[in-house]
């Protein structure tokens, strides 16, 4: 069923290499003209403008945009308990690993009476987005509130799309995943108007203000990534979480069923979603192959999980040996990686490139989609290389704060005026020298 790609004989190098690997085609670059008139329409015409494209996208125009307070809690009281208590695990669960994670300040001396001092700040407001198109996701609830939360976070907002079936309000399991985390503000809409209304602000349909806010975070589909490049300075972004992937590194003795459960699984989310196993034994590419052809027929959403599968994102890499495997997962730099392998905590050390690592047979990512304590909001398409997922740090700016004393600065003042020199701005070593004229 997977698309098999042979590198036993040799790993290329790893530019060579990517361009070799599976990876969905998405080019957000190219959705970037079908957003830009989204973003200058809800810039220039507000709420307004965002009702006609939720009108058009979303098939529903709600009466507003923010979520009254009576729907959050309706939405709480009505919960299936056995969510519920589900969504209160994920939650104590992502506090605890999320707690951790908070930083302390840090003061270093670096000369007597010269201090700098590393001061983290949270962000002060921020909207974070739970997609709700082919699914709904109270889970990216929780990942983007309880991080944002355990940074202090003064202000936030949660955006989901609205579904035409709820009258144009976000999902009921979204808004109760909202309330059970004491969040009060919650606007619904979606995709890239969600993200330009966060950047700008506006006034609802009820005359409240809805205000900007300065950072958004969370993963959605190509046009609400699109729209996060686009506003990108305006607002921060966290990295890009695109569509859902997985890498599995296996050798001969991996059980076949768990690997194909476990390519499935995330196939599930989207047809673009990447399944891609790679493997020194043919013999597991087999077995697994045999077994997706089983369970994909025995799960709910056959088509799309077919899709994904044969889609040119997916496959099967074979490879001599784990360290060439390791090559190769490294250069994938997938959003989630699993190692399947003899010895998995040592080969899962050894990995420089993935979102997150699910280490042994009993840690599927599925796991680490609601329940494992870490975080699902994770970057695709390679940006592992080069970012990481969400996080409490995503919500905190480290400021340096100097403080030198004169004599402090005085020792060091020659070396200032050198370099202002050097730069040609010597404007520069004067502000230094205009406090010791009395010196000369
Ligand atoms: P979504 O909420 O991202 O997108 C739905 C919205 O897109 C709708 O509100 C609609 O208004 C808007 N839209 C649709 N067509 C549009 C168009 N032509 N122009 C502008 N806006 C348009 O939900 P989705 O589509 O289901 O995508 C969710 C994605 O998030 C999936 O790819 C999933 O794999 C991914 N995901 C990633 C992570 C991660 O951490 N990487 C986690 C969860 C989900």
């Amino acid at each position: 069923m997977l698309t098999r790609i042979d590198l036993r004989t040799s790993v290329p190098a790893p530019t060579e290499l990517r361009a070799t690997l599976p990876r969905a085609g998405v080019d957000v670059d190219a959705v970037l003209h079908q957003v830009r008139p989204v973003v200058e329409a809800v810039r220039d015409r507000g709420v307004d403008a965002v009702l006609e494209f939720t009108e058009r996208f979303d098939k529903v125009r709600p009466a507003g945009v923010r979520v009254p307070a009576e729907e959050l809690k309706r939405a709480l009281d009505e919960l299936d308990p056995v969510v519920r208590d589900a969504l209160r695990e994920s939650i104590a669960r992502a506090r605890r690993v999320h707690t951790d994670q908070r930083r302390t300040d840090v003061t270093t001396q670096v000369v007597p009476g010269g201090t700098v001092t590393e001061r983290w700040v949270p962000v002060r407001r921020v909207g974070l987005y739970a997609p709700g198109g082919l699914a709904v996701y109270p889970s990216s609830v929780v990942m983007n509130v309880v991080p944002a939360q355990v940074a202090g976070v003064e202000s936030l907002v949660v955006c989901s799309p609205p579904q035409a079936e709820f009258d144009g309000l976000p999902h009921p399991t979204v808004l109760a995943a909202a309330a059970l985390l004491g969040v009060t503000e919650v606007w619904a809409v979606g995709g890239a108007q969600a993200v330009a209304l966060l950047a700008y602000g506006g006034t609802d349909t009820t005359g409240e203000p809805l205000e900007a806010v300065d950072m958004v975070t969370g993963p959605g589909n190509i046009y609400l990534t699109a729209a996060k490049r686009m506003l990108r300075g305006l607002i921060g972004i966290d990295s890009e979480a695109g569509p859902t992937e997985i890498a599995i590194l296996a050798d001969a003795g991996a059980d076949p069923v768990h690997v194909a459960a476990d390519l499935i699984s995330q196939a599930e989310h989207d047809t673009l979603a990447a399944s891609v196993l790679v493997t020194d034994s043919p013999e597991l590419a087999d077995a697994v192959d045999a077994e997706l052809a089983r369970q994909v027929t025995a799960t709910k959403h056959t088509d799309r999980i077919t899709e994904a599968l044969r889609g040119k994102q997916s496959g099967c890499v074979l490879v001599s040996s784990v360290d060439d495997g390791l090559s190769v997962v490294d250069a994938y730099a997938a959003e989630h990686l699993e190692i399947q392998t003899a010895n998995a905590r040592e080969v899962a050390a050894r990995v420089r490139s993935a979102g997150a690592i699910f280490v042994g047979p009993y840690a599927p990512v599925s796991l680490g989609d609601y329940c494992a304590g870490s975080n699902h909001v994770l970057p695709t398409g390679g940006c592992a290389r080069h970012s990481s997922g969400l996080s409490v740090q995503t919500f905190l700016r480290g400021i340096h704060v100097v403080d030198y004393t004169e004599e402090a600065l005085r020792e060091v003042a020659g070396h200032v005026v050198a370099l202002a020199d050097a730069e040609d701005l010597p404007a520069h070593g004067q502000a230094v020298t205009a406090r010791f004229r009395g010196d000369r």
